[in-house]
């Protein structure tokens, strides 16, 4: 709908602005009602030939008709001489001031009425609401009837904790005197706070949804918009809307948007219209009570920029956590989210739950949606365990390109480098296994190697992350190997390699040189993991040492990778050309490959074993 409305806009814009450049001669010509233009010399000559029968003479323009019909008109030039030629040849005479209503204050208007239509369509307030003309700074707060919403806490997977917890509040909402009774206050307002995706909308629709209340939302972002004082009064009005309605809930999701720390930013200007906003917000919250049976619900990903005035006792003192589902709370999302779609025999939803650690509700939702996407376009009855593979293999590294040409060295070169990356990963014991190797250009990487994990992990050991970095390495690794050169191909390599060794050291105190000691900065944030900086507080010495040790760590990886390939340099080359014919070999192919590996003997492969002699490139 909202598609719709957008590129109706589109083609708008450009024809009204045509239009009004228009309105000026259309409503010249319609009140001025002349047909043909004449030079002053022709118009003389008309009068002349006595052709002309009456002329209006105005200030820069003469306009008139002939006697044989029609109407003309012509620029008036300052000439003396016409007036006694009129007379001679008999031409009624008029004159007229130009009326200043039609000239000029019928297109101010239309130009006036364009821009208030024009503002009406860019604001979106052209219906829903409250529209109207000046209704820019009424909240859009979509409100949906708890009744009629239909989402309860049977339709979200997982997230048991935080069911728990909203349930105190939908039982309130349904009989707030029981709940009162021995003189406990509810809080007035509830943050949930977790990744991006994990059903904190849904979460709090459902609170909604079971209290049987009203639903007001509205994202932070909505908030903000050009003019200083809309977003105050925007809260205001959301505020005016659902106190009309208790017992209810607002929801604002994205309160960072408006709930940053004030004044936050050291000597430089703030954003005042986020400020008034957010002030608005906490004025809001101090003037209602809990009785009245309004809660506030906000979600938020970047808890730690929120101003610390919004969680404070009385404001979100509540905080629910969202985290990210484990291995039951996903397989209860699959079951939920595939309720409706015909699954083949051999869907196993526990083992896809187990395959995808790490995904949240929506993008457990999105793979459900892929597979049977691509199950119909095939035009299948029912969607397979194939289906669902393709879906989660989309989902974790984009769509395949294939129309994305390579020539021949181009597709040796990737070949060599995700058989770098697969035989690392399939040689050591603690990382995640090789499901599949590719050279099918797939979103950005022009070739990839799937490593699927079987358990959630929570913690992870220096040898294990040490791994890591081995296969991370392990696609220059046979780059150098093979071609005794490398391409640009490792570049984001590089960049996971080097951002997991520096967090190695300054975040987890993996240097024996450095010690246990945090040097990162706190710029991560807790959910959306944006990788820190060194703490500007550190000296540039242990800056350098930081790097130093950083750069070691990549190297080490990188010689411990080539060294690893250089030990099974013939299944290197099985790989590849297996990889350069068939575009993608599987991790069981992978397997056979290094059992049935010739012993490592210079005459059995073409490939000459290359050491690792530099430091990182
Ligand atoms: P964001 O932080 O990006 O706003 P969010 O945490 O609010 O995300 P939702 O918008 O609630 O996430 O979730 C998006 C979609 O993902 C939902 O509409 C739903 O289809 C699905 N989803 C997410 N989590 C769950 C869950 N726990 N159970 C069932 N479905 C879920």
């Amino acid at each position: 709908m909202a598609k719709k409305t957008r590129s109706f806009a589109r083609w708008q814009l450009p024809v009204a602005l045509l239009a009004l450049l228009l309105v000026r001669p259309i409503v010249g010509f319609l009140f001025t009602g002349t047909d043909a233009e004449y030079s002053y010399s022709e118009f003389k000559t008309l009068v002349q030939n006595s052709a002309v029968q009456e002329v209006v003479i105005m200030t820069d323009r003469i306009e008139g008709t002939l006697h044989e019909g029609g109407s003309f008109y012509t620029v008036r030039v300052n000439d003396p001489g016409l007036l006694p030629i009129l007379e001679e040849y008999n031409v009624n005479v008029r004159g007229r001031n130009p009326n200043p209503l039609f000239a000029w204050l019928f297109p101010l208007a239309v130009m006036i009425g364009f821009s208030f239509w024009m503002m009406r369509r860019i604001r979106g307030t052209d219906g829903g609401m409250g529209a109207g003309l000046f209704s820019f700074s009424k909240s859009k707060a979509r409100m949906s009837e708890g009744e009629h919403s239909g989402v309860t806490f049977e339709d979200i997977g997982g997230a048991r904790e935080a069911i728990t917890d909203l349930q105190e509040i939908t039982d309130f909402l349904k009989d707030p005197e029981h709940f009162q009774r021995l003189g406990g206050k509810m809080p007035k307002g509830v943050l949930l706070v977790g990744p991006p995706g994990t059903g904190k909308t849904l979460l709090a629709k459902a609170t909604a949804g079971e209290a049987k209340v009203p639903f007001f939302s509205l994202s932070g972002a909505e908030f903000v918009e050009m003019f200083v004082g809309v977003g105050a009064s925007r809260v205001r009005d959301l505020f005016g809307q659902a106190k009309k309605k208790v017992p209810a809930i607002i929801f604002i999701d994205e309160i960072d948007a408006i709930g940053g720390k004030r004044g936050s930013v050291a000597g430089l200007p703030t954003n005042d219209e986020r400020e008034q906003t957010l002030n608005q917000l906490l004025a809001e919250m101090d003037g209602f009570q809990p009785t009245t049976g309004l809660i506030l619900i906000a979600a938020t990903n970047r808890p730690e920029v929120l101003d610390t005035a919004l969680l404070r006792p009385g404001r979100f003192d509540r905080q629910v956590v969202v985290g990210l589902p484990d291995l039951t709370g996903r397989h209860e999302i699959y079951k939920i989210h595939t309720e409706n779609i015909t699954l083949a025999p051999d869907v196993d939803l526990e083992n896809l739950s187990r395959i995808t650690p790490g995904f949240s509700g929506a993008d457990v939702a999105n793979v459900i949606n892929e597979a049977a996407l691509l199950a119909s376009r095939e035009g299948k009855d029912a969607v397979s365990a194939a289906d669902f593979d393709s879906a989660i293999e989309r989902v974790v590294a984009g769509s395949e390109r294939r129309t994305r040409a390579m020539n021949e060295r181009e597709k040796k070169v990737v070949a060599a480098h995700e058989s770098g990356h697969a035989l690392t990963a399939a040689l050591l014991p603690n990382v995640d296994p090789v499901h599949k190797v590719s050279i099918i250009p797939r979103g950005n990487a022009l070739g990839y190697t799937w490593q699927r994990p079987v358990e959630d992990r929570y913690l992870m050991g220096q040898g294990e992350l040490e791994e890591r970095l081995i296969v991370l390495l392990g696609g220059r690794a046979a780059e150098k190997i093979v071609f005794s050169e490398v391409s640009t191909g490792a570049a984001d390599d590089l960049a996971r390699a080097t951002e997991l060794a520096r967090r190695m050291i300054s975040e987890y105190g993996m240097s024996e040189k450095l010690g246990p000691v945090r040097l990162a900065a706190d710029t991560r944030t807790q959910y959306l993991g944006v990788s820190g900086h060194l703490d500007s507080s550190i000296s540039t010495t242990t800056a350098a040492l930081v790097e130093g040790e950083t750069s070691r760590l990549v190297s080490d990886a990188l010689k411990k990778a080539m060294e690893l390939l250089n030990s099974h340099i013939s299944s290197l080359e099985t790989l590849m050309q297996r990889l350069c014919e068939e575009e993608t070999v599987s991790g069981e192919r992978i397997k056979a490959i290094l059992e049935n590996e010739k012993a490592p003997n210079k005459e059995s492969s073409s490939l000459k074993v290359v050491s690792f002699t530099t430091g990182v490139e």
